[in-house]
């Protein structure tokens, strides 16, 4: 089967060396394959991500080399056909309205787990319709589904053998926030599994949703891809690069470097050359290699200090 992969910004922002990392990552081993590399724009929160971050996010891939195959996928479009899968839960009774708010969520004696996620206590799980009518007065609820008491495992590229209790560690998940907006959850395994996508590189800061998502992928009967999460990129005191670093986004980066020193200087940091020396992103398809990814945090290449 041939390989898809795909990279699936999401433009609140100018992307930043994570970012490149994980686009530059899915490309080659999507090339290496000899597969299709597509491209999403995960605005599902309009308001947050404009239409000229996406333009940008779009110019800097071009200018990287990363050059991505068919039409472009915007989530913002997609309300309908996530409306579609939202449906098949709620008729399988999956589905419930939650009206907790954030205070509540926090304030509730649920265990918080090491990533700083809240399992949800349940609150709503077992609401009354007559409740839920009485609630539906004063509050426009989010929607939850309900997970089991199961055990989801994979086997990512990168981490190897990874599983979760979705009852015991993730909890109850939102897959409608209540001012209408669908979910990343959701939303991500939709548009991945209606596009023929298998296989999904993306950073480690994610893995965590990745039980949830195999889970939803077995609800609607579709086969969940393969998963690479990469060791995430920290500056020289060990801190994970985020969007708040500014100077290593790319509006900068591109008025510094060229191309090939940026490609360079990060796949060698991922550990795919011996030295940071220019290269274009071409060159490094045919020796690309999972095995030479390390699962350490990635340290920022010197010549971004
Ligand atoms: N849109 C997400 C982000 O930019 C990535 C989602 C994914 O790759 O699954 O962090």
């Amino acid at each position: 089967m041939q390989t898809i992969g795909r990279f699936a910004p999401s433009p609140s922002g100018r992307m930043h060396l994570g970012n490149v990392l994980c686009a530059l990552l899915a490309f080659l081993s999507a090339r290496q394959q000899n597969g299709q590399f597509l491209l999403r724009i995960e605005d599902l929160d309009a308001m947050r991500c404009p239409r000229s971050f996406a333009d940008l996010i779009m110019d800097d891939l071009r200018w990287l080399g990363l050059d991505w195959d068919g039409e472009v996928p915007y989530q913002s479009e997609r309300s309908d056909i996530y409306a579609h899968y939202e449906a098949i839960l709620r008729e399988k009774g999956l589905l419930y309205p939650c009206f907790c708010s954030r205070a509540a969520l926090h304030a509730a004696s649920a265990p918080h787990l090491s990533d700083g996620r809240v399992i949800y206590a349940g609150t709503c799980r077992d609401l009354t319709p007559k409740q839920v009518a009485e609630k539906r007065k004063t509050r426009v609820p989010a929607t939850r589904v309900r997970v089991p008491d199961t055990v989801v495992r994979f086997t990512d590229a990168v981490w190897g053998d990874y599983e979760e209790n979705l009852a015991q560690e993730c909890g109850d998940f939102i897959v409608r926030r209540s001012d209408g907006v669908f979910a990343y959850q959701l939303a991500v395994v939709v548009d991945d599994a209606l596009t023929g996508v298998n296989e999904v590189v993306r950073g480690a800061d994610l893995i965590s949703s990745t039980p949830r998502q195999i889970w939803l992928y077995r609800q609607f009967g579709f086969t969940p891809p393969r998963f690479a999460h990469l060791p995430l990129l920290c500056d020289h005191d060990g801190r994970r690069l985020s969007k708040r670093d500014e100077d290593l986004d790319l509006g900068l980066l591109r008025q510094r470097f060229s191309p090939e020193q940026v490609i360079g200087a990060l796949a060698c940091a991922a550990g795919l050359i011996d030295r940071p020396e220019p290269v274009a992103a071409r060159e490094l398809v045919l020796s690309f290699d999972w095995a030479k990814v390390p699962r350490h945090d990635l340290y920022l290449p010197d010549i971004f200090r």
